[in-house]
């Protein structure tokens, strides 16, 4: 059963260096738990991004809760949440209300406010788990700034925050959404130049790859083993109705198997090829100029951004501060994604790519005139001050929205990826609800129980669902989203796509 090929959808070797990578957990990097992988589990999870580990630490939690053991093994293709999660922005935003209007016309107004209240929720639910679990991952709640450059974006997004509030007013009000029409006043509040328009709602931000060590470590802690280097490359079923993974190091045999692949998912499950596109993105780390630093005028940089240059093209920021227990002490890098206007056009450079061992064709030059060219007295060196720049590969789905459940045609295998860009505010939340749902497959040896599927089904926005009809759709926005796609006069659903797109 064991195939000896490795399947090409994988991570590729000599990955550039992002900038939380230079604290890399060296011991966890490639472990194995034991020497031989174990040949009969509870809980197979593939992957180890944060969705892998936020899934292994709500299976242990529930099962200690519950008295219960579980014996669950978690496979890495590579090094240790070496992916995405470790090569993000560390930008945990929640969309507050763009896109609500074309959500609400196309899956009606709870659907879309869902959608929304969803996303809010997530920072308060990383909260909860770094004071409970005392994890030092430099988490900061701050807010969000968007900077709107052109007036039809600004003009859109000013109508998708009145039709949200005039329909979901206490939620709007609960969301704390600030608008501001003078341009001037926004400058003052964000020193940054030249927007037409502005938001400003709570978001925050971490270092993302130490969250999803330090919750492996939370897991192996109770009897998780964890086998680095080891793709899972097939899935099948054995006789006894349990699941084969197999891998180039031996099958394993288990009753479920939770499936934090992301971009790399046709590379064990091959249904998923239309549907999770790897598409490569970029980001850098600053090091802030004398005219930012604390003392200085204007000082060190509060809030985080998104820079809306129009539909589909968006750069995000977030400036740490610090390290460590003891905020403000340490390190301030900034961090800077997007510079998709370099690329968008040459879709072979981003579509369907995995190269993160390389750069994004001119996104170091772009990166190095940013500060400069957005913030009010920025006075840094030649190169901008911009220190790692690096790759990375996103997983997104085809209708550009994450896959989240029980495979309609495998039961027991859970499916938690397809983030689209946009994982951090969605993760805590997915992985909440679909650890429940495993763990009722678990306690039983029928089906799962309705009621669990049905409260599994009203905590997630039901466009997260994996249905059958999602699993069988030949549609992919993709390309549309990004502005490349062939339609030439956007429609609704383009710029339904468009406004997904534009969220980080
Ligand atoms: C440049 C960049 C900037 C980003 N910025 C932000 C941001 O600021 N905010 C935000 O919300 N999101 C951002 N994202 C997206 C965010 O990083 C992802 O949504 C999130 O990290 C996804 O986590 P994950 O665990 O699902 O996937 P990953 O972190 O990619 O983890 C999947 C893991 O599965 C492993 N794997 C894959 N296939 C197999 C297999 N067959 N067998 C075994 N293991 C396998 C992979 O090696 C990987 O370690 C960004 C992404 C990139 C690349």
């Amino acid at each position: 059963m064991t195939r000896i090929d490795t399947p090409p959808c994988l991570p590729v070797a000599n990955r550039l260096e992002s900038f939380w990578l230079t604290e890399r957990d060296t011991e966890l990097q490639y472990a194995r738990t034991s020497q031989e992988i174990p040949h009969d589990a509870d809980v197979v999870i593939v992957g180890s991004g944060l969705s892998g580990a936020m899934m292994s630490y709500h299976l242990h939690k529930d099962a200690e809760a519950a008295g219960r053991g579980l014996r669950v093994v978690m496979l890495e293709a590579d090094e240790v949440c070496g992916s995405a999660t470790a090569r993000n922005g560390g930008h945990c935003k929640p969309v507050t209300f763009i896109g609500y209007r074309a959500e609400a016309s196309k899956r009606g107004p709870e659907v879309a406010n869902h959608l929304l209240t969803f996303e809010e929720a997530a920072l308060g639910q990383y909260a909860a788990i770094v004071e409970a679990e005392k994890i030092e991952c430099d988490m900061h709640v701050t807010r969000a700034c968007d900077v709107f450059y052109r007036e039809d974006d600004a003009e859109s997004a000013r109508s998708d925050w009145e039709a949200r509030r005039a329909a979901f007013p206490a939620d709007v009000q609960q969301g704390d959404v600030r608008i501001y029409d003078d341009a001037a006043e926004f400058e003052q509040l964000t020193g940054v130049q030249g927007g037409v328009f502005g938001a400003s709602y709570p978001a925050g931000h971490l270092w993302p790859y130490k969250l999803a060590t330090s919750l492996i470590r939370i897991s192996m802690s109770h009897g998780m083993n964890l086998q680095s280097r080891t793709p899972a490359t097939e899935l099948s079923r054995a006789p006894d109705g349990r699941w084969i993974v197999a891998t180039p190091r031996g099958d394993i045999l288990a009753k479920s198997v939770v499936v934090t692949t992301n971009a790399y998912t046709s590379s064990f499950l091959p249904e998923f090829k239309p549907l999770i596109i790897p598409v490569r993105g970029t980001a850098c780390s600053i090091t802030p100029a004398p005219s930012h630093l604390p003392g200085s005028v204007p000082g060190p940089i509060k809030y985080t951004y998104g820079f809306r240059h129009g539909p589909g093209e968006v750069d995000y920021m977030i400036p740490r501060q610090g390290r460590g227990l003891v905020p403000g002490q340490g390190d301030r890098s900034i961090i800077l994604g997007g510079a998709k206007g370099c690329f968008l056009h040459d879709i072979d450079q981003w579509y369907d790519n995995i190269n993160d061992d390389v750069e994004m064709p001119g996104a170091r030059a772009y990166f190095e005139g940013f500060m400069d060219k957005y913030f009010v007295g920025w006075n840094g060196n030649a190169r901008g001050n911009v220190d790692h720049v690096w790759s990375g590969v996103l997983g997104y789905s085809s209708d550009l929205l994450p896959y989240v459940g029980e495979h309609p045609d495998r039961p027991g295998v859970f499916i938690c990826a397809g983030f689209t860009g946009h994982g951090m505010p969605r993760i805590p939340g997915c992985t909440r609800a679909l650890s429940s749902l495993a763990r009722a497959f678990l306690d039983t040896t029928e089906t799962i129980p309705k009621h669990s599927r049905a409260a599994f089904d009203a905590a997630l926005p039901k466009p997260y669902l994996l249905s059958r009809e999602r699993l069988e759709s030949k549609e992919n926005r993709i390309k549309d989203a990004m502005g490349q796609g062939a339609a030439t006069k956007p429609d609704e659903a383009t710029m339904l796509a468009r406004a997904m797109e534009a969220k980080l």
